[in-house]
């Protein structure tokens, strides 16, 4: 067997019965699989870059590239569910092969969900239109302005409808043949494959009620965050929060508005920290946020501003609901604290507690002799005595 397709070709005994060879049809044929190699490398290179990315929106990102390289699109609009029980959706628009904002009057995807569910593949819009007037089907009504040449699912297992991507028409050729719809067919399923990864890791490291991380990853990063300062010359911190008098909220607005309470509490934390940062929902109404790299003042002025941004937070709710605060507790450790893991949380525990018994609503900062207390509470001054 020869090495490569010239040292095949420069074969004497192939030249001698070249013309034989070629008018059965060989070196055509031989071509046309050189071809098809072609496109199932392509095929695999896109799988593996769509495969390397480690978020939705890359994953997303990484798609279009795919789809743009090969056809030149005129625009490529996602449709994207971004959370797995709510209704609304995301749109991602590239024109020109740039990222566009993009208003559709379109806040719901699920209604697709069955016409996607019967035909898994990728379908030209005209054929689409043609169902829509078939079955007076008007889930797709809002797709008209838009109006995409291709329609492309991207689906799940079960049959559930993850996002939908459109394609506009091609820039320099006219339609898409055959053989690019079965490409786009191929490279979806990588597509959805690779989501669906991403949503069983994020189930598996997340708290469901608030998306912050949940106490395994948590305890994981933060072993891995002590061994690494014990390593280096670097400290981190850790803030623990605990809501203020929850229970009796909970008492007098009910156990729903507390829900909602803490879900807005996590989206706050989540904003007051760095995308580096750990936070994390640690159980019930108590939150840990994990800073990598922090020292104590950071980790202090950090905990500031999470009881800052809660305590001015308006949750909308069917009723008005009071003012929510927060305590928290502050420890910082780096390759000399040695403790252990249970050690250095009991430590920040502490902090925290001191913030309650001192009257809530307040940061304290531990030290490793003992702890002091740098925050004042940000109380409304008294009025002055006249
Ligand atoms: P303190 O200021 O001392 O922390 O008072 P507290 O009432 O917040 O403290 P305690 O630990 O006695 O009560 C915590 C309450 O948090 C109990 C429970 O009603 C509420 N809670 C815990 N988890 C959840 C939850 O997931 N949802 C709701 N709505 N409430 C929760
Ligand atoms: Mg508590
Ligand atoms: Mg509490």
């Amino acid at each position: 067997m020869a090495d490569s397709k010239e040292d095949f070709l420069s074969n004497p005994a192939i030249i001698e019965n070249y013309s034989f060879l070629q008018s059965l049809g060989v070196f055509a044929y031989i071509n046309e699989l050189n071809q098809e190699i072609h496109h199932f490398k392509k095929l695999l290179a896109g799988a593996a870059e769509v495969f390397n990315q480690t978020s939705i929106d890359d994953i997303l990102h990484a798609t279009f590239w795919q789809i743009s390289d090969r056809f030149l699109p005129s625009f490529i609009v996602f449709l994207w569910r971004p959370h797995q029980n709510k209704p609304d959706v995301t749109v991602k628009a590239y024109k020109n092969y740039k990222q566009v904002d993009l208003l559709l009057e379109i806040d719901s995807i699920s209604r697709m969900e069955p016409f996607f569910q019967q035909n898994r593949q990728p379908i030209k819009y005209k054929l689409l239109r043609r169902h829509i007037e078939d079955t007076r089907d008007n889930s797709f009504k809002s797709l008209d302005t838009l109006s995409p040449e291709l329609v492309v699912p991207i689906l799940g297992p079960s049959g559930r409808l993850y996002g939908i991507i459109l394609v506009g028409g091609k820039l320099l050729e006219d339609v898409y043949t055959q053989r690019e719809l079965d490409f786009l067919n191929r490279i979806m399923s990588f597509v959805s494959q690779a989501i669906q990864n991403h949503l069983h890791y994020e189930r598996s490291v997340r708290d469901v009620k608030t998306g912050l991380f949940n106490y395994g990853f948590f305890i994981t990063r933060l072993n891995e965050e002590i061994a690494w300062t014990n390593r280096k010359e670097q400290e981190a911190s850790l803030i623990v929060i605990d809501v203020d008098k929850f229970k009796s909220f909970n008492d007098t607005y009910g156990h729903l508005a507390g829900d909602k309470v803490l879900e807005s509490i996590a989206q706050v934390i989540k904003q007051s920290v760095r995308i580096e940062d750990v936070p994390c929902r640690f159980g019930g109404e108590e939150f840990i946020i994990l800073l990598p790299s922090t020292d104590r003042d950071t980790a202090f002025i950090t905990a500031e501003r999470v009881r800052n941004a809660i305590a001015s937070m308006t949750v909308a709710w069917t009723q008005p609901l009071p003012q929510v605060t927060i305590s928290l507790g502050v420890f910082t450790f780096n390759m000399h604290t040695n403790l252990t893991t249970e050690e250095i949380i009991r430590r920040a525990d502490e902090a925290l507690y001191q913030s309650k018994s001192n009257g809530r609503n307040r940061t304290t900062a531990a030290c490793p002799r003992g702890l002091f207390y740098r925050a004042q509470q940000l109380e409304k001054k008294p009025p002055l005595k006249r």
